[in-house]
């Protein structure tokens, strides 16, 4: 079971509703850390998404923390600085999400990585709600990389 995170209270940040075509000129513009930027579609995909957020579900109320996508550096074993993310999938099975390592992502590339239940993992696919499997779901991004 993914765990129960209590949902963000929106209320105390300014939400700014667009759709993802337009998301990355509003994260470009983002300097209010209160500012949420609030996901409008009717299918979410992690692919086309963003940062690091929640994902609430319109039907049944239920949050969880994801991590759509998010940068950062590493250093490899000879100190050479390296390029590094981290990347959202959902298990098309039993809808479990996933926050992949880089190297996990080269993985599921490469070798058909798949959920502990045996499920197939893709962050191409319509954002689920892990409890009710509800389409209607929305994502709170707070964290842009
Ligand atoms: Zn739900
Ligand atoms: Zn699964």
């Amino acid at each position: 079971m993914p765990k129960k995170v209590t949902p963000i209270q929106v209320d105390n940040g300014k939400v700014i509703e667009c759709s993802p075509i337009t998301l990355d000129l509003k994260i470009k513009n983002k300097k209010n850390k209160n500012e949420y930027i609030k996901y409008v579609d009717t299918n979410l995909y992690f692919r086309h998404m963003g940062g690091a957020g929640t994902i609430y579900c319109c039907d049944c109320q239920y949050s969880e923390e994801i991590t759509s996508h998010l940068h950062g550096i590493e250093f490899d074993d000879y100190g050479f600085e390296i390029e590094a993310y981290s990347s959202g999938y959902q298990c098309q099975s039993c809808s479990k999400f996933y926050t992949l390592h880089y190297n996990e992502v080269k993985e599921l590339e490469e070798s058909d990585k798949q959920c502990e239940c045996g499920g197939k993992l893709e962050d191409d696919k319509p954002i689920l709600c892990p409890q009710c499997k509800s389409k209607k779901v929305e994502y709170y991004c707070r964290i842009i990389t």
